[in-house]
């Protein structure tokens, strides 16, 4: 049987990495291509690996990644660039693929309008990397009464609230559970990542916000659960191990990848969100019913990490920087890609003069 061939965007990142390590393990797949955007010594290393695989720095214009892609035409598309951009990379991708598996949430939360209906005009599938909506999109039927997605609660879940305020980057950027790019890991500590990923299942999973829950799960074992009409209630559990969803993204509705961990539980405790610790996540509500308002909190999120991570602003800073530029900002619903890339502008625009961190 002829393989199919893959192409990631975003290689050399957390995700792209261990992309490629499912890929060595996995019969009858074949990279073709791949993105870096600076590491070009780690994109020089997975050159050397796969000579005949070729590259593109996304540092370039756009319209050279859809020359790239054009030329490829791989079967599947991974997608493991973070932000906006990787949304603008996903939406590009589409025409030239038969299937995204995507990882970056932007590409839903910002521009999920736009993404479906090019999806569908296309003809392409999506197959979700992301964990908890991997464990949830096993687990769908037509009709459910609600979902959960569970939370780490991030590097300070047990640091008093008080204590907050004083944290560094060094003390955020130790995730309890999941081993990950610096951005997610700062957003799993202020929540902003499950803001997202709840807007990510509406999406996903047409589903409105009111019908999904979010659980603070410190065992890491548990990723979804779906509940059903009849009182069944059906969880998803595994090791908290990316390359099992990166595996099955490529896979399915096959299981091929042979990994060996069960998760270790005595107990599995759930845990409600609170307001207090997370004041980020409670912000969504205010933002899910208009794509440019999505955009907006995403891009002014991105800014604010980047500016904590300088060590610019506190940690507390990040949710108050956020709520400002939603205060400030003035955009009208995008009708277009571009005009979500204005929403997206502007609002880095207002955080950086707000951080006075760019
Ligand atoms: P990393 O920061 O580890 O990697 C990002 C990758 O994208 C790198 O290859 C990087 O290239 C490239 N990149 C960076 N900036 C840009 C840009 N502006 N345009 C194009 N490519 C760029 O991120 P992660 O792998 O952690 O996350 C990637 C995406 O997957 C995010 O959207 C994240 O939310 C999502 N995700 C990640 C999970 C995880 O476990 N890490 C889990 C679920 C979802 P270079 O390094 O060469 O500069
Ligand atoms: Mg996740």
């Amino acid at each position: 049987m002829e393989k199919k061939t893959v192409l990631i965007i975003g290689a050399t990142g957390s995700i792209g990495t261990q992309s490629i390590d499912v890929l060595k393990k996995l019969d009858g797949f074949k990279l073709v291509g791949f993105t870096y955007h600076s590491n070009s010594d780690l994109a020089m290393k997975i050159k050397s690996e796969f000579p005949d695989v070729e590259m593109l720095s996304t540092r370039t214009e756009l319209d050279e990644f859809e020359d790239f892609i054009s030329h490829l035409r791989p079967d599947i598309t991974i997608v493991a660039a973070p932000g906006f951009a990787g949304f603008e990379l996903a939406y590009r991708a589409i025409p030239y693929t038969r299937r995204l598996s995507l990882a970056n949430k932007e590409s839903l939360v910002c521009g999920g309008k736009f993404l479906k209906e090019r999806l569908k005009s296309n003809d392409v599938e999506l197959v979700p990397i992301d964990s908890e909506h991997s464990a949830v999109f096993q687990l769908i039927e037509d009709e459910i009464e609600r979902i959960v997605i569970t939370a780490s609660g991030g590097a300070l879940r047990d640091w008093p609230i008080e204590k907050l305020r004083f944290a560094k980057p060094s003390d955020v950027l130790k995730h309890p559970v999941w081993s990950m790019g610096k951005k997610i890991t700062v957003d799993s500590a202020t929540m902003f990542n499950k803001a997202l990923e709840v807007m990510e299942a509406m999406e996903l999973f047409d589903i409105p916000f009111e019908k999904i829950d979010v659980y603070v799960h410190r065992e890491g074992v548990v990723h979804g659960m779906v509940f059903l009409k009849d009182g069944t209630v059906k969880i998803h559990a595994s090791v908290a191990d990316m390359r099992i969803p990166i595996a099955l993204s490529l896979t399915y509705p096959e299981r091929s990848y042979e990994f060996p961990k069960f998760p270790n539980f005595s107990s599995l405790t759930f845990e409600k969100l609170s307001r207090e610790r997370y004041p980020l996540f409670f912000l969504v509500d205010s933002v899910k019913d208009s794509y440019s308002l999505k955009t907006a909190f995403n891009a002014a999120d991105e800014i604010a990490v980047q500016a904590f991570l300088n060590e610019k602003i506190g940690f507390m800073d990040i949710p108050k920087v956020v709520e400002r530029v939603l205060e400030k900002i003035d955009v009208e619903e995008a009708e277009s890609v571009e005009e979500l890339k204005k929403a997206d502008e502007e609002a880095r625009r207002l955080a950086c003069e707000i951080t006075k961190s760019c």
